[in-house]
């Protein structure tokens, strides 16, 4: 798209709240220049086939996963777990080239599109080959990220990761998580190399963290204290209870405690997962002003646990949802799913409304909004001006969408519809799914099915 274009809309998601008969003007680079009010312009040069939310950012990705998906779902011998689980991870790793991780990675962001994501931040600690082998360049990996995402035209967020230890204390790395590996000065180099690259192709650059058992405190000090990035700062923390146990056992205190004590946690933060929490714990991470990345189809697959989402909520703590290993895809099914677990555990309903009356699709869709965009290091989200024009257009055609207003559009999208509800998406103003299919889904399909038939 090379010059400005309008977009009329008949309802419409704003910050205010829905609103009908708006016109929006995409500026050439792909954000919104003006936001009218008033009946159908003759002069809009198009008009949303149903009614128009912002897209949501998926704050938590590991895209070379999804070609595990629902292959993990076969009983062992012993008591599958998480630890189980990250086995086969392993064994897939082992296998994958960098062809591979990108051919993945856009057949995964291809279809976070279709479930109503814009821009996803990639949570990346695939850097090297089989047994730790060096790529002749380092950054070679995340330039395939970078790549992908251009190809299926989502957003990105690119957060290296470092990792360089198997457990609190710094212990030696296994031989599975060899290709992860990097020491500080390594680790810094890469972030260095990153920079002109996300510059050239609008990505934003962060970094995380792996966890507390990856980096030992002084490695975490030395990273913060010389990286430049100004983009967000993510960590997974307290995902499993043998977590919690291992890092009392090593420093007296539990890992979301032992974070917010040692680190300088703020708004540029966010912790992954964060599920095993004291309700001490959970109003000081609210209070610190990081955001709480939410995964809640992964966490569910992973056994888990569920996270103290009320107690977070009303204590004013942000979060955002994340899909982290794909077993899910879907705005729908992570917001759906963050409800039920409340629900499952308190064996009431509505839990995460926000207040009486309130609209529960409402409250978590506005909420995913906000802390998503914090997050992804993008803190004007929605549909405002000097926003990225990310939009979902929900299917007008569609009887459940058509005879909806207002919130209950989200009430029928979330909870009993899906992706099925998403009729077009766009991304910077360039429309990336259109009737349900991405852009580019036959030619990433194709590469994606080579990719299986030579992995599994
Ligand atoms: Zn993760």
């Amino acid at each position: 798209m090379s010059a400005s274009r309008s977009l009329f809309c008949q309802h419409v998601l704003l910050p205010e709240g829905w609103t009908s008969d708006v016109t929006l003007t995409i500026a050439a680079n792909g954000s919104i220049a003006s936001i009218e009010t008033g009946p159908a312009q003759s002069r809009a040069s198009q008009h949303a086939a149903g009614p128009v939310v912002p897209a949501l950012h998926n704050l938590h990705s590991h895209a070379f996963q999804r070609a595990m998906a629902g292959l993990a779902e076969l009983a062992g011998s012993t008591d599958d777990s998480f630890w189980t689980w990250r086995e086969a991870m392993y064994r897939l790793v082992g296998r994958m080239s960098p062809d591979d991780i990108e051919a993945v990675a856009a057949k995964l962001y291809s279809e976070l599109t279709k479930g109503g994501f814009g821009h996803v931040v990639e949570f990346h600690y695939f850097h090297h080959a089989a047994g730790g082998r060096r790529h002749a360049n380092p950054a070679e990996t995340s330039l395939r990220i970078l790549r992908a995402a251009r190809a299926t035209g989502i957003g990105l967020t690119l957060l290296p990761v470092f990792y360089a230890h198997a457990g609190f204390g710094g212990a030696e790395p296994g031989q599975g998580q060899r290709p992860f590996i990097h020491d500080a000065d390594q680790f810094l180099a890469l972030l260095d190399a990153l920079k002109p690259e996300c510059a050239a192709t609008g990505a934003t650059l962060g970094l995380a963290v792996h966890s507390l058992r990856a980096a030992t405190p002084e490695e975490m000090r030395t990273i913060l204290s010389a990286e430049a990035t100004g983009g967000p700062i993510h960590i997974h923390v307290a995902e499993q209870e043998r977590e919690v146990e291992d890092c009392l056992a090593w420093s007296g205190r539990r890992p979301v405690e032992f974070l917010l004590d040692e680190m300088p946690v703020d708004g540029r933060w966010c912790a992954i997962h964060a599920t095993h929490m004291t309700p001490g714990e959970t109003i000081r991470l609210a209070r610190s002003g990081a955001v709480a990345g939410l995964c809640p189809a992964t966490e569910a697959n992973l056994g888990d646990g569920i996270f103290p989402a009320t107690d977070f909520a009303r204590d004013g703590g942000a979060y955002g949802i994340g899909t982290d290993s794909h077993v899910a895809t879907s705005v729908a099914e992570e917001l759906r799913l963050l409800e039920y677990g409340q629900r499952l555990r308190d064996r009431r309903r509505n839990r995460l409304a926000g207040g009486p009356g309130a609209s529960v699709g409402r409250t978590l869709f506005d909420a995913a909004l906000k802390g998503g965009g914090q997050a992804a290091g993008q803190p004007t989200s929605g549909i405002r001006v000097g926003a990225r024009a990310d939009l979902v257009v929900l299917d007008g055609d569609n009887p459940f969408i058509a005879a909806a207003t207002g919130d209950q559009l989200l009430g029928r999208w979330l909870f009993a519809l899906g992706s099925e509800a998403i009729r077009d998406v766009m991304a910077a103003g360039q429309w990336v799914v259109r009737q349900g299919r991405h852009r580019n889904e036959e030619e990433i399909d194709r590469a994606f099915r080579e990719v299986l038939l030579k992995l599994v």
